[in-house]
């Protein structure tokens, strides 16, 4: 592989871009991006060797896209029109159902690789990009079958190269798990950081006030609603199924305080110590 093109260069991308290029340093790192701004902090910070427009994608063994899930279904058909026979897409979006969809009577379908690496932080941008963010982590690989098989174990090398474990799924179940594991825990966070701000209009007093637990639990609040809103959009049946859940155990809970059923909410909690069991080794 020689020509690598950036498709967004956000967390994603530029933390895709830096262990690509560590691990093959004679590949060329195009950027794209819709603001000039953003690739030229891109290439200022060494993420990319070059920018580079969708014309240019011909030239490209692989295009990796990083972008916004709404951005990646109207691009992609695109995309694979303009890469050649030999070239590869793959996109890191966060929902799969619906960037498969948007592809699955391409011509080019074979040239494309649905994936989503299991990792992140809450920061966005080009400067948010680090090393080492995907070493130990999963990338759910979707429709592999639908992908050349040459141009899947090109990627497959590429990606556990970089440190990652492969898990395959179908679109349909990613979706559903995923909300679960991630889309909640995005909406519990910024609907705890709304609660707290809107009860403590003084923003000094949560600041002193707040110990680690809360600045933990807290943290996803930070992400960028640009990124999230089209994820939940494109999600929204699997979220709102998950939201009824998590609301009927939070009333649950709510109902055995007010009945000063404690015994009730020890037990609930302890059963929920098992989660020490599930994640362990996860960080
Ligand atoms: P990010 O840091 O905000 O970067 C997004 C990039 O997309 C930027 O280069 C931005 O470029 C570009 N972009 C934004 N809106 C766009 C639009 N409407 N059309 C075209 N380009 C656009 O985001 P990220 O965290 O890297 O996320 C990128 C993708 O990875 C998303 O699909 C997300 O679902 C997925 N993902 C995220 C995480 C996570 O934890 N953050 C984890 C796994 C997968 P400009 O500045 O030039 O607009």
């Amino acid at each position: 592989m020689k020509n690598i093109y950036a498709i967004g260069i956000g967390l994603i991308g530029g933390s895709l871009a830096i262990d690509i290029k560590k691990n093959n340093p004679d590949v060329i790192i195009h950027g794209i991006s819709r603001k000039q701004s953003t690739l030229d902090e891109a290439l200022s910070l060494n993420l990319i060797d070059k920018k580079a427009t969708l014309d240019d994608l011909g030239n490209a063994d692989l295009v990796i896209v990083s972008i916004p899930v709404d951005a990646t279904v109207k691009l992609l058909p695109t995309i694979l029109d303009k890469i050649s026979d030999n070239g590869l897409v793959v996109d890191a979006g966060s929902t799969k159902l619906d960037i498969c969809k948007a592809v699955e009577n391409h011509p080019k379908r074979r040239n494309f690789l649905a994936m989503h690496p299991i990792a992140g932080t809450e920061h966005s941008g080009p400067s948010a990009a680090i090393s080492g963010l995907f070493q130990g982590k999963t990338n759910i690989v979707c429709e592999v079958e639908k992908t050349t098989f040459k141009l899947q174990e090109k990627a497959l090398k590429l990606f556990s190269d970089i440190g990652m474990r492969i898990r395959y799924m179908n679109p349909e179940a990613h979706d559903k798990h995923i909300a679960y594991v991630s889309h909640l825990s995005h909406i519990s966070a910024f609907m705890l950081g709304k609660t707290v701000i809107d009860k403590e209009r003084n923003e000094r007093d949560i600041f002193d006030m707040a110990g680690s637990g809360f600045a933990s639990t807290v943290r996803l609040a930070k992400s960028s609603p640009e990124m999230w809103t089209p994820i939940f959009k494109q999600n929204k049946t699997n979220v709102i199924e998950t939201l009824e859940e998590y609301i009927s155990n939070l009333t649950h809970f709510k109902e055995l305080m007010k009945s000063d059923d404690f015994d009730a909410i020890f037990n609930e909690m302890k059963n929920t110590n098992h989660i020490k069991d599930i994640l362990n080794g996860i960080s």
